[in-house]
């Protein structure tokens, strides 16, 4: 037994100490000490038989998968090469950073353009390391404007999108491909699985689709028969719940006992290894409480990917025909179980590291109060049996009138992930969520879906159109199409209905009804370029014809 503390110098009184009285550091030669330093970094185990308490069978479970072509950290550095790849994979002819001269003048870099048919898509690829914010999708917006009509906007970003960024982009009709979607296309793409119509696919683990096909094409809107999906694809994605017990006892360094403990679910995502569940520490100050409320805000696909793994349970299997409609993908689990491992490990972890308080005492001095990081370690942690979870989404693509929407949803719950033809543009107001207002109808002309209060049906031929693609008539006043209120009034040069043009008798022009004056002689209506009128108090009118 040293005589004085190796760590911090001072001079050792009890000769049974375990623990200096001044650092804590251990002093039972070895003895582990509970204690690890901050900083150490957590060896996922090394033995073969790891696999046995968490009780995975090798058929579901694969140790070595062939590796993919791109892993998933690559996806993230090579973002603009892996969507470029992944449109070229469906059908687009693609050329990446593009200068397009803008309506405005200046001249835009697009990241990646896209072209197929008569489809243009312009693609923003951000690799930021925090969420995309509302600035960055209002600054695309913008481009996209200037751009000029024709261009269907997508924003890829590897690290999701704000709540406010997401409204805003559905809003403006931007499709936003977060972490998971560029994922499962680039699995989807590269693993070049294609089912074939008719087949009877058998999938393990999988959710039941209680949302199906024709409820989630089918749009609460007037003229929903004008829409038409343009392609559905069914993905089932596969995640793993973990779930695990932590308990440790620890001895500050006064020899005061501290029990830590703590249980719980991990859900992992098989394609890349992520953890789906929030980072909030255990017993956190309101610091945390605070970071961790912003990380679920900013994280709204995570959040909702997380939910539809926990709340619901999977078939042991389940059987689908393969439709004409849609194209169905089963994806498979691309990472080990020993990633899987070392990730929950990693959660579970950083999520019970905390800080151990203690009050050392010299004599009978009460010294001021001192602080240890306390980390888990790794034989403290247990996990048991695991449970995959293949969640099924939707992915729909809807065309009207040349726009194209698209809608995702969660297959089993029915929960919305991203619909951009929900909700009207003309109403978003940056953080105020509750004033999104639901589209009645597409325009007719342009495809664009706009409420009630910015979309009318011409009441000759009831076509919807937007404002851009109606005409007010200056007489009566009533929105028509552009058609049904095409003449133009001589009198004030503004658009006419058919029901308000009225023929002079007298110069036979035609006018509006509203223009029409009556001759005081002999009664005859006339526009107001055949009568002259007289008088101040008492007005007398006399048509060409009586002069
Ligand atoms: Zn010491
Ligand atoms: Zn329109
Ligand atoms: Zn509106
Ligand atoms: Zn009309
Ligand atoms: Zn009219
Ligand atoms: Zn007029
Ligand atoms: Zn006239
Ligand atoms: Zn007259």
């Amino acid at each position: 037994m040293p005589k004085f503390c190796p760590e911090c110098g001072t001079p050792l009184q009890s000769i049974n100490a375990k623990f200096c009285p001044e650092c804590g550091t251990g002093l039972i030669q070895g003895t582990l000490t509970p204690i690890a330093t901050a900083g150490t970094q957590i060896q996922p185990s090394t033995d073969d038989d790891w696999s046995k308490p968490i009780d995975w069978s090798e058929e579901e479970y694969p140790e070595e998968v062939t590796p993919s072509p791109v892993n998933a950290y690559e996806l993230g550095t090579k973002l603009e090469e892996i969507v470029d790849s992944i449109y070229q994979a469906e059908g687009y002819k693609t050329e990446r950073r593009v200068r397009m001269p803008g309506q405005g003048g200046y001249t835009n870099e697009i990241d990646v353009i896209a072209r197929r048919r008569k489809e243009q898509v312009a693609i923003e690829c951000k690799n930021f390391t925090s969420a995309v914010g509302i600035k960055e999708i209002r600054d695309f917006s913008k481009k996209l404007d200037d751009l000029g009509p024709g261009w269907r906007g997508v924003f890829a970003a590897f690290n999701d999108f704000t709540l406010d960024a997401q409204n805003f982009a559905e809003s403006r009709n931007i499709e936003t491909l977060g972490h998971e979607d560029i994922m499962e296309k680039w699995f989807a793409v590269s693993a070049g699985r294609v089912s074939r119509q008719g087949e009877r696919l058998t999938l393990r683990s999988a959710l039941s689709i209680k949302s199906d096909y024709l409820m989630v094409t089918t749009l609460p809107l007037q003229n929903k028969h004008l829409v038409e999906v343009s392609s559905a694809r069914l993905t089932f994605h596969p995640y793993v719940k973990v779930p695990y017990t932590f308990k440790a006892r620890v001895y500050d360094p006064t020899k005061k006992l501290h029990r830590f403990s703590d249980d719980g679910t991990v859900v992992i995502d098989l394609l890349d290894g992520k953890v789906l569940n929030k980072q909030a520490k255990k017993g956190g100050s309101i610091l945390n409480s605070l970071s961790s409320s912003k990380q679920s805000a900013d994280n709204v696909q995570t959040l909702k990917t997380f939910r539809e793994v926990m709340d619901f349970s999977p078939s042991p299997e389940y059987s689908i025909t393969i439709g004409s409609d849609y194209q169905i993908t089963e994806l498979k689990p691309e990472v080990t179980k020993r990633t899987v491992e070392r990730a929950t490990i990693e959660y579970i972890t950083a999520r019970n590291t905390q800080d151990m308080a203690y009050t050392p005492a010299k004599g009978d001095v009460i010294l001021d109060i001192r602080h240890r990081k306390f980390v888990p370690r790794r034989s403290d942690i247990k996990l048991f049996k695991s449970e995959m979870v293949l969640v099924p989404k939707w992915a729909i693509y809807f065309n009207a009138f040349g726009t194209i929407y698209t809608k995702e949803v969660f297959a089993h719950s029915g929960t919305v992930l991203e619909n951009t033809i929900q909700y009207c543009p003309q109403h978003f107001k940056l953080g105020a969520i509750n004033v999104k207002k639901e589209t009645t109808a597409v325009c007719e002309v342009c495809g664009k879906a706009y409420c009630s209060e910015h979309i009318s049906q011409c009441p000759v031929c009831g076509r919807w159109v937007c404002s851009d693609h109606a005409s007010v008539c200056s007489s009566c006043g009533k929105t028509f199409c552009k058609e049904h209120a095409s003449k133009i009034c001589r009198g004030c040069h503004q658009p006419l209905c058919s029901d308000c043009e009225v023929e002079c008798p007298i110069c036979h022009k035609p006018y509006g009804a509203n223009h029409t004056l009556i001759c005081d002689k002999c009664g005859a209506a006339v526009c107001p370029s055949c009568i002259t009128t007289s008088g101040l108090l008492r007005k007398t009118r006399i048509c060409k014809n009586c002069q």
